[in-house]
């Protein structure tokens, strides 16, 4: 269906931006800058304009297409190449598959990629916490007492990689987030703003920065040292997702920067939690990307994508090599 849909409704820009107009104003225009009613649309345009205060603007404004060169039925079907990508795919080959230049590609996919967060998300029933080091690249060892602590200690510490907590309904759905420092405090305002604490019961691991959570919710460690839960009693499902991430940036995008790193969490937290959404999935993607209150959905990476990303490689390279 959704192929059916990009071939048969998406296949020019002006269809695209119908398309979008309909999602986004449901035949009830209204000006993007002072939500005024009274516009009219251009003629022979696909730009709007407002008769209280005099502005003209598309459907674009203040959407992840805003200002963007690329044709909409290409930037389609780059949404379309990076939701079916369960792994994640590179910014080179959507540029293989689509024709766009690498450039334009790595600028199309963050966007999506900021069209797939999702702030609002709130959890309940049986939810599991866990923590993890993700992205950055290892440090180099060497073999001495002080690195070896280092190296055994579950933590993560001494690496370069970023720390995420992340929490997940069983069977349901995951929210991440980048905690510098893996406190009580930080851990306990994720639980609360992100957690239902009256309607679930929350599984972690014996990590210290988690047993202040007695006091606000139903709270079950479970202790690895004593072998691993049972049951419900396992913080499994959150695992399984730490290694899809895993998996997925390295093989698809290699090292991923503390800075972009957000992005790729919001990816793939996006795809997990609408893995039973196939059909409507590109719907659903073009339903947030004309959301008025979209985060950071004019966000522009400063730099040139291909050397930002040349230089994450060139690093693992040489690390590679070294190690
Ligand atoms: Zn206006």
């Amino acid at each position: 269906m959704t192929l059916s849909l990009l071939n048969t409704k998406l296949n020019t820009q002006d269809k695209c931006i119908a398309y979008l107009e309909k999602l986004r104003w449901d035949n009830k225009p209204k000006c993007v800058f002072c939500e005024s009613k009274n516009v009219r649309k251009r003629k022979k345009s696909m730009r709007w304009h407002c008769n209280d205060c005099k502005k003209d603007y598309s459907v674009l404004v203040g959407t992840i297409f805003e200002g963007t060169r690329l044709e909409l039925p290409k930037f389609m079907q780059i949404i379309l190449l990076m939701i079916n990508a369960k792994m994640g795919i590179s910014a080179s080959e959507i540029a293989r598959n689509t024709g766009v230049k690498y450039q334009t590609a790595w600028f199309a996919c963050h966007k999506i990629r900021c069209a797939m967060i999702n702030n609002e998300l709130k959890l309940e029933g049986m939810v599991e916490f866990d923590e993890a080091y993700i992205g950055g690249k290892k440090k180099k060892l060497v073999a001495n007492e002080a690195n070896l602590s280092q190296i055994t200690n579950k933590r993560g510490r001494g690496t370069s990689k970023t720390p995420v907590v992340g929490a997940v309904e069983k069977k349901g759905k995951v929210y991440v987030k980048i905690i510098e420092k893996l406190n009580s405090r930080n851990l306990l305002a994720m639980l609360k703003s992100k957690v239902d604490t009256d309607q679930s019961i929350v599984f972690t691991n014996g990590f210290r920065g988690y047993s202040q959570f007695d006091n606000v919710v139903e709270h079950i460690k479970i202790n690895h040292s004593k072998g691993y839960g049972k049951g419900v009693k396992t913080i499994n499902t959150i695992e399984g997702f730490w290694s899809i991430i895993k998996n997925g940036i390295k093989g698809s995008y290699r090292a991923i920067s503390k800075k972009y790193l957000p992005f790729y969490l919001a990816e793939f937290s996006y795809k997990y939690n609408n893995r039973h959404l196939q059909k409507n999935a590109l719907h659903e993607i073009l339903v947030n990307a004309v959301k008025d209150e979209s985060c950071l959905i004019n966000y522009k990476p400063k730099g040139n994508p291909r050397e930002i990303v040349e230089r994450q490689r060139g690093k693992k390279i040489k690390m590679s090599q070294n190690g």
